[in-house]
């Protein structure tokens, strides 16, 4: 069969000069089949094969807004060129770029003809065209195809892109987490529905419904109309979102982030001006100063710093409101509900458990304030890529940056979508790499463990803490993604573009949507899956009950102090309520009563399933100063981290008997004996580090296409974090901490 080439390419990029060129006389001019849109072909002849070349008409984009991109799609779909070369004016390279970009994402084979070399040098632009071809994975030939040079190598390049038998993998742009998040979704169904996918691939098909392209809508209602109804309600949700939120479409997104990502592919030194003038935009002037080599780690330490001391700050007054409302409303439903079964598992199971976390509302409220922000302007985007160049020396890829972000890199994301963004990542190796270290992130479930720590061990320092906390979590994932790296998941890095899209002034409503979003978000899993644990702990943690004969000694104990003081006393104790001034002897009595309730409450949580688990655990857990209590709650965090904080919460309640006591969780944490700054500092890095949360384990095991990934981040991530917990326990108690 004849080898077919296309010439395709911006207009006035040479492309009609190169089909000359390349054919000489023997050509037809014509029209597409029903459009009038002049249509070449001619025939080329070297080493004694003959290969059949069509120039496309010249477009800008593939979208079908113009006869002349339906005509060039069409054709590249239905007659499956071996090889289009991409003619691209290298004195307008970026604006040419966006159409290379296009071809690529929809995977057809492609070399570029790096055409107009000798006006670009005029203008004093240097191309570093090896590097453009490593980034880009085709060949890229300078041609100056007004006087012929460079056909040969061109042709040369073609013919050895259309012999080769392996399958293109389309290149994947980020178009920001509204968009990613739903290409995904959308892919999903694209592949489960073979839907449209004998011609393109799923991502691209996504891309067109996103971008409303009308062919590719009409041809997918025809072919399977349900699936087809469903990208569009997608579509229209995206649509909506963005434009409430960024005031824009989604094409307008998509067509900023793929000037991004050409932007970025300039900036990695693929373009050299000889004259730097003019040629800085806004964004660019900017980002001069923001991705600095040295000014940039600085600004970006003092943005998470400001961050912090942001939420800190302005958080703890709603906090202490919330806290104080829980501690009212367990009094009130003690005071309405006798003592017993039901009131425990209203007041300590319910209102101590679940309520604990969702006292941290105002602060995860803040942070997910000030992180939309940071999003939304669109800085994040600076972070990973000043964070790209450290990423590299770990073995991994600088979109890994974005995963460990949606993860909770700077506090409070989640590591399902982190491990799910992955899916950006082409080389298998370093998507591994990240996904398994991504759990590592301070997700919004691990931030209320550290605030409740933070408030009752280092109060004066939260944003210190804070920040030191981030730190470690960072280079813990990157010290075990170098591990895996060079071990388990070994190999080459693939060379990757970091895209800049323009900053952007965020509105007022998106960041309010975008923060109410998540919040709403962690407000619901309080109230609905962390509730039903809690429930359950509660349970464990209650049954079963004292055995009779110690539940008898307790009472002994009770009636022996009774009998000890007169009758007037005791009931003197009996009657008060926490107004009247107690006598002398009246107060020893109460004390001692109440020595024995609190003994008789421990002693019934440590015969208790959780408790005995927990106590058993104890042998191990000691090396970290982690007491039985905590082990209860460590595991109870494995379902879900936010357990953490309403286990122990729990966990403490059952064994408050004073209803004089303060009910916030921090005061009684400080007060404990037993904990300690640096127990704190010891359950902080094993919160960090232990095995991912269930959901999470089956994300990784999904993501990563075997279950094998997920058994080894329970039991290597426990592992490490337990190491490192006791490690610093130890470490500390013989400095004295
Ligand atoms: P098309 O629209 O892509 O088919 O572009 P054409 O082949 O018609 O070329 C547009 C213009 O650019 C013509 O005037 C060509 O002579 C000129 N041209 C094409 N290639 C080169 C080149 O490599 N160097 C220079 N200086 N001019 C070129
Ligand atoms: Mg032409």
């Amino acid at each position: 069969m004849e080898t077919t080439v296309a010439l395709a390419g911006n207009p006035n990029s040479g492309k009609t000069c190169l089909f000359n060129e390349l054919t000489g006389a023997r050509q037809h001019v014509g029209n597409y089949p029903g459009v009038t849109v002049e249509k070449k072909e001619g025939k080329y002849s070297r080493n004694g094969h003959t290969i059949h070349i069509v120039d496309l008409p010249g477009t800008y984009s593939l979208t079908a807004y113009s006869v002349e991109e339906v005509v060039a799609r069409d054709f590249l779909v239905n007659e499956r060129p071996a090889v289009v070369i991409d003619v691209v004016d290298a004195s307008n390279l970026e604006r040419n770029l966006y159409l290379t970009v296009q071809f690529l994402e929809m995977g057809v084979p492609l070399a570029v003809a790096l055409n107009m070399g000798d006006v670009a040098k005029k203008r004093g632009i240097e191309i570093d065209r090896e590097k453009l071809s490593i980034l880009f994975g085709v060949p890229v030939i300078p041609t100056i195809a007004r006087s012929g040079k460079g056909k040969e190598e061109i042709m040369d390049a073609a013919v050895r892109i259309a012999r080769e038998e392996k399958p293109r993998t389309p290149l994947i742009v980020s178009y920001g987490d509204d968009i990613d998040g739903a290409l995904l979704e959308m892919e999903e169904s694209i592949i489960t529905n073979g839907f449209l996918t004998e011609t393109y691939p799923a991502r691209w098909i996504a891309l067109k419904y996103l971008e409303m392209d009308e062919q590719i809508l009409s041809k997918g209602q025809k072919q399977n109309p349900d699936v087809s109804a469903k990208l569009e309600d997608l579509t229209r949700r995206v649509s909506d979102h963005l434009q409430k939120t960024l005031n824009t479409y989604p094409e307008a997104i998509i067509a900023d982030h793929r000037f991004g990502y050409i932007n970025a592919l300039v900036r990695q030194g693929v373009i050299k001006f000889r004259d730097h003038h003019d040629r800085l935009y806004a964004s660019d002037k900017i980002d001069k100063v923001v991705t600095n080599r040295f000014l940039g780690p600085i600004i970006m330490v003092g943005v998470l710093m400001g961050l912090y001391h942001f939420t800190f700050t302005y958080s703890a007054v709603p906090v202490g409101w919330l806290e104080s409302f829980f501690g009212w409303l367990g009094d009130a439903v003690s005071t309405h509900i006798p003592a017993g079964l039901l009131q425990s598992l209203v007041v300590s199971g319910i209102i101590d458990g679940a309520g604990g976390v969702l006292g941290f509302v105002p602060l995860i409220m803040l942070m997910f304030l000030g992180i939309a922000l940071l999003e939304d302007s669109g800085y994040l985007a600076r972070v990973a890529f000043m964070l790209d160049r450290v990423f590299r020396v770990f073995g991994l890829h600088g979109s890994s940056v974005m995963a460990y972000i949606v993860s909770g890199g700077i506090a409070g994301g989640c590591a399902v979508p982190g491990v799910m963004a992955t899916r950006t990542l082409k080389s298998r190796r370093e998507r591994l790499a990240t996904l398994l270290t991504a759990p590592f992130m301070n997700c919004g479930a691990k931030l209320p463990v550290f605030a409740l720590l933070i408030a009752a061990f280092f109060a004066e320092n939260e944003v210190v803490m804070m920040l030191m906390i981030t730190l470690i979590s960072w280079l813990g994932a990157l010290l075990v993604a170098k591990l895996l790296r060079s071990t388990v998941i070994k190999g080459e890095s693939m060379p990757f573009v970091m895209e800049l899209p323009p900053y952007r002034l965020p509105t007022f409503k998106g960041l309010a949507i975008h923060t109410w979003e998540r919040t709403w978000q962690y407000i619901k899993k309080a109230g609905t899956v962390i509730l039903g644990i809690s429930i359950v702990l509660w349970a464990m943690m209650t049954f079963p009950g004292l055995p009779d004969s110690q539940l008898l000694e307790f009472e002994n104990q009770r009636a022996a102090a009774k009998a000890a003081v007169s009758m007037e006393i005791s009931r003197e104790v009996e009657s008060y309520e926490g107004k009247a001034v107690l006598s002398r002897e009246a107060s020893n009595l109460r004390n001692q009563l109440l020595g024995i309730d609190s003994r008789e409450a421990e002693a019934a949580l440590r015969n208790s399933t959780a408790g005995r688990i927990g106590t058993a655990l104890e042998r191990v857990s000691k090396w970290a100063g982690f007491d039985w209590r905590t082990n209860i709650a460590l595991v109870g965090g494995l379902a879900a981290k936010e357990v953490v904080v309403s286990t122990l919460g729990t966990a403490y309640s059952l064994g408050t008997v004073d209803p004089e006591e303060s009910r916030a969780l921090s005061e009684i944490l400080s007060k404990t004996p037993g904990w300690s700054p640096l127990a704190a500092l010891s359950l902080i890095i094993f919160t960090i580090f232990y095995a991912p949360c269930f959901v999470t384990v089956v994300m990784i095991v999904r993501e990563s296409g075997s279950w094998k990934w997920g058994m080894f981040s329970i039991a290597f991530n426990t592992l490490a974090a337990f190491i490192l917990a006791a490690a610093v326990y130890q470490v500390g108690l013989v400095i004295g901490l």
